[in-house]
């Protein structure tokens, strides 16, 4: 198998392809990341997710997100201290309030 390895975040189980289509049909192979005004990104999905990292691969723990969201939540949930540094050393910008009215 492919992914076989140590270093990998949690265990996906036995059907994880078939999960993984699944979750992927269900959210119409549409990125499900929420952005911060309440819509969601909305690009190709490529990848699904686990939106409570973790060993809960129940469907409605799954998400599908494009691989821009997925990489970008996967390296804020870190797994090293040096992934921890970098993404608290590139703070995401809070919301605008120059941007109401
Ligand atoms: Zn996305």
């Amino acid at each position: 198998m492919a992914w076989q390895g140590s270093t990998r975040r949690g265990r996906l189980p036995r059907n994880w392809p078939q999960l993984r289509r699944l979750v992927l049909r269900r959210d119409k192979g549409v990125c499900q990341a929420p952005f911060s005004d309440g819509s969601i990104c909305g690009r190709e999905a490529t990848d699904v997710d686990h939106i409570e990292p973790g060993d809960d691969h129940s469907l409605t723990n799954l998400r599908a997100l494009c691989h821009w969201c997925h990489a970008r939540k996967s390296s804020s949930e870190g797994g090293t201290a040096a992934a921890l540094t970098r993404v608290r050393m590139d703070k995401p910008k809070p919301t605008h309030p120059a941007l109401e009215d």
